[in-house]
């Protein structure tokens, strides 16, 4: 057992995220073969990733306020604290903050061997983040 020693909050950069974000880093592979990692991310209202996908796909817990998410071709949808989001593997995806709400969701997911863990797009433009609920 070993308690690792806590890692500073960083903010997210501008290039893959709008506005305000923060990441607390809480598990990355430790050892040959493994591919979990996970992070605490917090959004300010109206910030949000950048279009993206995960090659492993990942899973998204809101832990507090109120989430805006999209899957290319999909509606924006409205997902609350103790709501467990799912992407699959490949799938186009972008997460935020509501426009009238902070956010802090649990980010987990596996990275395949020789991937990244996310394939970086496009920003979100205005007109896709404020598309009705
Ligand atoms: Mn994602």
């Amino acid at each position: 057992m070993q308690i690792q020693p806590q890692q500073p909050t960083v903010k997210n950069p501008p290039e893959w995220f709008t506005g305000d974000v923060w990441l607390d880093p809480v598990a990355s592979p430790q050892q040959e073969g493994q591919r979990m990692s996970a992070g605490l991310v917090r959004f300010a209202p109206c910030a949000g990733t950048a279009w993206h996908s995960h090659p492993g796909g990942q899973t998204l817990r809101v832990v507090e306020g109120v989430a805006s998410m999209q899957a290319r071709g999909g509606e924006v949808v409205e997902v609350r604290a103790g709501q467990t989001v799912v992407t699959p593997p490949g799938e186009e995806h972008w997460h935020g903050a509501a426009p009238d709400s902070f956010m802090t969701h649990l980010a987990l997911w596996e990275t395949p061997d020789g991937e990244p863990s996310a394939i970086w797009g496009d920003h979100v433009s205005d007109e896709e983040y404020r598309a009705p609920r």
